[in-house]
């Protein structure tokens, strides 16, 4: 196991434990270094780096911006960055603008199945007003009983062809990409194995990411398999992509794994954060 974690969640976005709790836990969990990776937002990222000093866990600043490429949402995780940066603090800003939108939108196109009061409900469960996610459409969901779990709602709502699912433009690839990098920090792609596209499509992405300067691909994610993490550790070395490793913790019981452990990577694969450990 490998004591890094450079992917999880707060109630800043669609997590459910406060910044410092999310820090808590991975480090009983015995993590060394932890970045907090929340949607659209940095506003947690100074109690869980105050929070981390306290327990000695080594903190990186995080965030995770959402992105559409052609027909696509994409993730890209920042790791590093200066968060107080401009064109950071800009961009994330503009990002955000739209999910109360969308989240309207959504409400509508579940109304429209008979599934009423979904905006209010969804922000009942949201303690960021600004990050109104499908996370709290699922647990909106859960609650009024249209399924037993957030897993099993995005089998019939919230994704593309079912109710609640509107699209969105959110932040263009290229954008992301220079705020993460006007900021000091490194752009990781992340969950690669869990974007809707074959192998060539894949191909053109890593191509396209590296070429706008994107440094790093998630090899270990809480959303991959075995199988997945081995693939993907293979692309980053083709491709010549550092490789990274976090669970996209959001709460226990919602996901795979709590925060702070995770496999270890694949042979082969270079950490993106060797440069960290030696900088510490
Ligand atoms: P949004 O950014 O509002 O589109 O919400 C995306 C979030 O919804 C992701 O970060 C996950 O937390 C959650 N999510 C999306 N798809 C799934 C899924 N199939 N199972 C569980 N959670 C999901
Ligand atoms: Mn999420
Ligand atoms: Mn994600
Ligand atoms: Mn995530």
């Amino acid at each position: 196991m490998t004591p890094v974690d450079l992917h999880c969640h707060s109630n800043v976005s669609d997590g459910l434990l406060p910044p410092r709790e999310v820090v808590r836990v991975a480090a009983e969990r015995g993590c060394k270094m932890l970045a907090l990776t929340d949607h659209d937002d940095t506003r947690g990222l100074a109690d869980a780096e105050d929070e981390a000093t306290r327990r000695g866990v080594q903190f990186i600043n995080g965030v995770e911006v959402s992105v559409s490429w052609g027909k696509h949402t994409l993730h890209i995780v920042g790791l590093g960055f200066d968060r107080d940066h401009p064109a950071m603090v800009a961009g994330l800003s503009t990002v955000r603008a739209g999910r109360f939108e969308r989240a309207e939108r959504m409400s509508a196109s579940l109304a429209k199945v008979g599934i009423e009061g979904a905006l209010e409900g969804a922000q009942k469960h949201a303690d960021n007003p600004e990050i109104l996610s499908r996370t709290h459409f699922a647990r909106f969901l859960v609650e009024t009983g249209r399924a037993k779990d957030t897993k099993s709602v995005f089998h019939k709502f919230l994704i593309r062809g079912k109710p609640g699912y509107v699209e969105h433009e959110w932040a263009r690839l290229h954008d992301a990409v220079d705020w993460i990098r006007a900021a000091g920090g490194v752009a990781v792609l992340a969950h690669p194995a869990r974007y809707d596209m074959g192998n060539e499509t894949m191909r053109v992405l890593l191509t396209e990411f590296k070429r706008l300067g994107g440094e790093a691909i998630e090899v270990v994610s809480g959303v991959h398999g075995v199988h997945e993490a081995a693939r993907f550790g293979r692309l980053a070395e083709e491709f010549g992509y550092l490789a990274s490793s976090g669970t996209d913790f959001h709460a226990t019981g919602e996901g795979a794994r709590d925060p702070g452990l995770n496999p270890d990577l694949p042979m082969g694969c270079t950490p993106v954060w060797q440069r960290w450990l030696e900088a510490a």
